[in-house]
C-alpha cells in the first residue's frame, strides 16, 4: 500500500507534476541518482515519474533545482530553461554533514555481523576524504585500532595526527592480513581479489563508496569472506537527522540565491 507523505501546514500534495512545476521557484528531488531518461527515484517501483526537458520549462526563471546528482543531460536541460541544478552531494557541506550517519550506520552494520567489539580490534578505513576521516574518528573514540590506508602523502600525514597509522595504497593488501573490520571510502577497485586473498577469514568488509564500491565482491563471495555494500546510510539509519540536514542546506541556499518574491495580498 502506498504510504501518504505526512501533511505539514501550507503543504499541497499534487499526482501530477504539471501543477507542482507550474510556476515552482526551487524544486527539490531525491538524494538517489535519476533513472535512465531522468527518472526520478522512489521507494515505491510503481512509480513512473519522469523529470523532462518540457516540464523544468514550467518552473520560474530562474528557479533551483536540487538533487544528489544530475546526469549530464539533465543539468544541461535545466540550465537552459533558467533553472539552475545542484548537486548536493558534490557540497563538501552536504558530504561532511552526511558522514556522520554513514559512519553510525557502518558500525551498525558491520557490529550486527561480528562477534567481536571494535573497541581494540584492528579497523581499516580505506580512503581519507570527508567520509573517511569521520570513520576513522568514529572508530578512535570507540578505542578501535585505526590505520588509515590513502594515496596522499599530506592525507596520511593528516590521519597520523588525528591518531591512526597510514599507509600508502601499496601496502593495503598486507595490512589486511590481520584486520578485523574494513571500511572502503575509496570509488575504484582496491580491495582486490589477490589483496582479499590476504584477508582473515573473519574480516567484516563494509563497503561504503558509491556503486559498484571498491570490493570485488564476487572474489570476496569465493573465499568465503563477509563484504558488504552499503549505499544510502545517512537516509536509512537516520532519515530524520538527514532529512534535517538537507532542509537546512536546501534553505539555506534557496534564500541567498533566489530575490524574494513581492507577496500580493488576494
Ligand atoms: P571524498 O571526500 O572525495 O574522499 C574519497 C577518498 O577516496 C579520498 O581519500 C580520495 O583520495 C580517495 N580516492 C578516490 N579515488 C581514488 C583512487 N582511484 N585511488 C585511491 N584513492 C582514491 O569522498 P567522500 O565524500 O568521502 O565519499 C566517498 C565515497 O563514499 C563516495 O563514493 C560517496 O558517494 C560515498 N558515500 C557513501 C555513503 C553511504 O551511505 N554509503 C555516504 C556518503 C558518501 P584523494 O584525496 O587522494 O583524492
Amino acid at each position: 500500500m502506498r504510504r501518504r507523505p505526512p501533511g505539514f501546514p501550507g503543504l499541497r500534495h499534487s499526482r501530477a507534476k504539471e501543477p507542482a512545476l507550474d510556476g515552482a521557484r526551487v524544486i527539490v528531488c531525491p538524494m538517489a541518482p535519476f533513472g535512465p531518461d531522468g527518472r526520478v527515484w522512489s521507494e515505491d517501483p510503481e512509480d513512473r515519474l519522469v523529470l523532462t526537458e518540457s516540464d523544468l520549462d514550467l518552473a520560474a526563471r530562474p528557479s533551483l533545482l536540487f538533487a544528489g546528482s544530475f546526469p549530464e543531460r539533465l543539468a544541461a536541460a535545466a540550465e537552459k530553461a533558467g533553472c539552475r541544478p545542484v548537486a548536493l552531494n558534490d557540497m563538501d557541506e552536504m558530504a561532511i554533514l552526511n558522514s556522520v550517519p554513514t559512519a553510525e550506520g557502518a558500525l551498525l552494520i558491520a557490529l550486527e555481523r561480528t562477534t567481536v567489539t571494535l573497541h581494540s580490534s584492528k579497523a581499516l578505513v580505506l580512503g581519507y576524504g570527508r567520509t573517511g576521516q569521520t570513520m576513522a574518528r568514529t572508530l578512535l573514540a570507540l578505542r578501535a585500532r585505526v590505520t588509515v590506508i590513502a594515496r596522499r602523502p599530506a592525507a596520511r600525514a593528516r590521519a597520523r595526527a588525528d591518531g591512526c597509522e597510514a599507509l600508502p595504497l601499496e601496502e593495503l593488501a598486507g595490512a589486511l592480513t590481520d584486520a578485523r573490520f574494513v571500511f572502503n571510502t575509496i570509488p575504484a577497485l582496491v580491495l582486490t581479489a589477490d589483496a582479499l586473498e590476504r584477508a582473515r577469514p573473519d574480516v567484516i568488509i563494509i563497503d561504503l563508496a558509491s556503486a559498484p564500491g571498491g570490493t570485488d565482491f564476487e572474489a570476496a563471495r569465493r573465499l568465503g569472506l563477509t563484504a558488504v555494500l552499503a549505499p544510502g546510510l545517512p537516509g536509512r539509519v537516520a532519515p530524520e537527522t538527514a532529512g534535517g540536514h538537507l532542509a537546512e542546506v536546501v534553505t539555506r541556499i534557496a534564500l541567498q540565491s533566489l530575490a524574494p518574491v513581492e507577496v500580493r495580498p488576494s
